[in-house]
């Protein structure tokens, strides 16, 4: 999966104003690798205990807890009683263009596709989407007459 773990810590630090010490970096790392499951807390102890650098279960517990207060994670139970986290990164509204194929105006449009598109493809069809830019080739308010093409 190709996400930068440094870029989505820095923004998340830079946003949410935590202070990011190495334990919560790896735990947020662990989210971050593993962005597409629920991991419970003892998923998280254990994955940092494979990776050789383990984080104390209260750590882990304290850690969540800051992260789910600023949105960072969604605390979820499926119903087993085990609180199950994911993190929740807002995808970026993607910018489309409208390009005028007369005049050369570029229109920029947001909301053109679902918010959730990233998340869809992944769940529905197993891709992680990188790119989402969509360019749209027509004609302009102005142009579309001149042209007499939609009359
Ligand atoms: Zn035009």
């Amino acid at each position: 999966m190709e996400l930068k773990a440094n870029d989505i810590i820095n923004e998340l630090v830079e946003t949410k104003d935590i202070r990011i010490t190495s334990q919560r970096r790896k735990i947020l790392e662990i989210l971050i690798e593993n962005r597409d499951k629920h991991l419970s807390v003892e998923d998280i102890y254990n994955v940092s205990k494979k990776q050789g650098k383990s984080v104390a279960i209260p750590t882990i517990y304290r850690t969540m807890d800051i992260l789910q207060k600023s949105g960072i994670v969604i605390k979820n139970d499926f119903g087993d009683g085990i609180a199950k986290y994911e993190l929740y990164v807002k995808e970026k509204e993607t910018i489309h263009y409208l390009i005028c194929k007369r005049c050369g105006k570029i229109i920029e449009v947001t909301g053109l596709l679902p918010d959730n598109l990233n998340s869809h493809l992944l769940e529905e069809h197993g891709f992680q989407a990188i790119d989402t830019s969509l360019k749209i080739y027509g004609y302009c308010d102005d142009c579309m007459y001149q042209e007499g093409k939609f009359q």
